[in-house]
């Protein structure tokens, strides 16, 4: 699976606004209400159906910044809308295990536990 915006593969992709804003689309069904990208600069602002404001930016810091693949908190949302979950660690890599009903499962890992949550929440929809 690649990123949408920079075609980096899933589980190469590093924890970014570029990586929030994949998981804002396909997870959350946020629909993207403006959209800002230049060289290095990207602003992004979804809304979803629930009528949740997420502002997704590399840059405009003094904004509330929804980022699942940075904050635990948000990637908390993230695990939310599955059936089941883990996630756990050995110390040096994280392993999230996501389902969204009984019988199927996607694993994924990376050094953080936002990041492994957001691999693989989007590896399900795959
Ligand atoms: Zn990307």
């Amino acid at each position: 699976m690649q990123c949408p915006h920079c075609s980096v593969e899933l589980q190469e992709h590093e924890a970014s606004a570029c990586l929030d804003a994949w998981v804002a689309v396909a997870i959350m069904s946020g629909v993207e209400t403006m959209n800002f990208q230049e060289k290095s600069e990207c602003y992004w602002r979804f809304e979803t159906p629930e009528g949740k404001v997420m502002l997704v930016d590399s840059k405009i810091r003094f904004l509330p910044r929804w980022s699942p693949s940075t904050r635990i908190a948000d990637a908390w949302e993230v695990l939310d809308k599955f059936y089941r979950f883990e996630v756990g660690t050995d110390g040096m890599i994280y392993l999230c295990d996501i389902a969204h009903e009984p019988k199927k499962k996607y694993l994924a890992s990376a050094e953080t536990a936002p990041l492994a949550i957001c691999r693989a929440a989007l590896k399900s929809k795959g």
